[in-house]
């Protein structure tokens, strides 16, 4: 009797476990309830289709057993129930293989983003100088882009002007800010993002990534949800990595090809996913994404590219007339690129045609980089006060220490990621010991021990010890 009330209890349809805000995926096939139809529950999670249940007992019983019997009986009583060892399937659906139940159309459900609610370019970029120092060009490029975008997913009217995507290229060096930019406005906008390195792409079939697989990052980013994962953000990073090699005889599966498999994502299409891994299989469950709204952000540092446009633009002007290229002009090369230039790079120009917003990034000068020490509004300067503090202890580093921070930092050609490691390095010593010696109540970096020539300058307290 009680083994009876405990199947009962596993033993329910979607009719009764019906809330939950995921839909259920039958462990036989594979596809979720809204495909499959109500699911039978049995033990431990697990969720079998009307299909799959039908089809076992007709092997097992000859096509004797009605399914209808079925759902009105649990499953104790079931005769040869037991050739399902439920111990096997124990943990078998992760719930992270689960999909976001769709709402239903008339339920009018309330959009992630209101085309009324989109803030304006100017706020969105007021918002993104809170942590992204310099780079103003992009700034402002970026607002426009994605306040575009996001109207043009909103807008429902049918007047027959249909707003093409905006794709993104952000043409920049190592460090310049690329990804965080990204980052900061999806954050800011409360939206999936997915990055992927373009190298780790290979064409479908081959070692590596497929390249479909960034929208499932995307839908897993979005909590398995297709909705907020179609109006989401896909950031490729070093794109330029995958540039048509010159000269090559084999197959290029990693280059050319991706280039080619990117176009479809780019303009829109409707991809079968695997939900909760990175690659088709059969025992993945699959649905369908849109990559219609989906914004597509492109990044490379595009080295070499400057010689392309250098090419171009002093053809274009030999001959009487010529101008005389000053330095200035070869820092500021990069920022007159134009899509053929990148054709000439490798870059199909069917991939080309379809980034039609173009954005190069400064390369972080000396005073930028003095300024991402202390500015923004999780800088690393106000990470380590902060860190200090909390074992009551003053920190303080001096203007000169930031510029040769600042400085060691182009020497390495890192950008503004090479500055942690920096002022890690200098400080390792000293947050290892600190906290163990009471006495210490400040401590200040001077450019002498980023130089390596002195230790850092600390305070000691006269008499008393420092408060825990
Ligand atoms: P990449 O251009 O190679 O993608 P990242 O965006 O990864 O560079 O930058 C590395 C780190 O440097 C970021 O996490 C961020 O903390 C810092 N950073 C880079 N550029 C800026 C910037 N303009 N303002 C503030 N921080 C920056």
């Amino acid at each position: 009797m009680a083994e009876d009330q405990n199947n009962k209890e596993n033993t329910t349809t979607s009719d009764t476990n019906n809330t939950s805000e995921y839909e259920d995926v039958c462990y036989i096939c594979r596809r979720p309830e809204s495909v499959a139809g109500k699911m039978i529950h049995i033990q431990n999670d697990i969720c079998i289709c009307q299909d799959c249940m039908q089809k076992t007992f007709d092997t097992m019983n000859n096509g004797t057993f009605n399914m209808g019997d079925f759902m009105n009986m649990n499953m104790g009583k079931m005769p040869n129930i037991s050739m399902i060892n439920l111990a096997d399937l124990q943990n078998a659906v992760p719930n992270k293989q689960k999909l976001k139940k769709k709402k239903p159309k008339d339920e009018q459900p309330k959009p992630e983003l209101d085309i009324h609610s989109i803030p304006a370019p100017h706020k969105i970029k007021a918002r993104l100088d809170e942590y992204v120092v310099g780079q103003e060009h992009a700034k402002k490029v970026m607002s426009v882009a994605v306040y575009n975008h996001y109207k043009r997913v909103m807008e429902d009217t049918n007047d027959g002007v249909e707003i093409e995507k905006s794709n993104m290229l952000m043409i920049g060096p190592t460090g310049s800010g690329k990804t965080y930019l990204v980052k900061t406005l999806a954050r800011l906008l409360d939206v999936p993002l997915a990055i992927t390195d373009a190298t780790s792409l290979t064409e479908a079939g081959y070692i590596g990534d497929d390249i479909e697989s960034v929208v499932s990052k995307l839908l897993a980013a979005a909590d398995n949800d297709v909705e907020r994962a179609e109006h989401g953000i896909i950031f490729i990073d070093e794109i330029d990595k995958i540039a048509k090699k010159r000269n090559a005889n084999q197959r290029d599966v990693s280059g050319e090809s991706v280039q080619q498999g990117m176009l479809k994502l780019l303009e829109g299409a409707e991809i079968e996913v695997p939900v909760g891994a990175s690659s088709k299989n059969a025992m993945v469950p699959m649905t369908t994404v849109d990559t219609k709204n989906i914004l597509f952000i492109c990044g490379g540092a595009f080295e070499g590219l400057d010689s392309v446009i250098k090419k171009r633009t002093e053809s274009s002007s030999l001959g009487f007339g010529g101008k005389v290229k000053s330095k200035e002009d070869d820092n500021n090369v990069m920022k007159r690129v134009v899509p053929h230039d990148l054709v000439k790079f490798g870059i199909v120009p069917e991939l080309v045609g379809r980034l039609p917003v173009i954005t190069v990034l400064d390369e972080l000068d000396e005073d930028a980089l003095c300024r991402i020490l202390t500015e923004p509004k999780n800088s690393l300067i106000k990470q380590y006060t902060k860190l200090f503090k909390l074992d009551n202890i003053d920190f303080e580093i001096t203007e000169d220490a930031k510029r040769e921070i600042a400085k060691r930092t182009i020497e390495e050609k890192t950008g503004a990621r090479g500055l942690r490691a920096i002022v890690e390095k200098i400080l390792t010593k000293l947050m290892f010991e600190a906290p163990s010696d009471d006495e210490i109540v400040g401590i200040k970096i001077t450019a002498e021990c980023v130089r390596g020539e002195a230790e850092p300058e600390i305070t000691r307290a006269v008499s008393s010890t420092r408060k825990k």
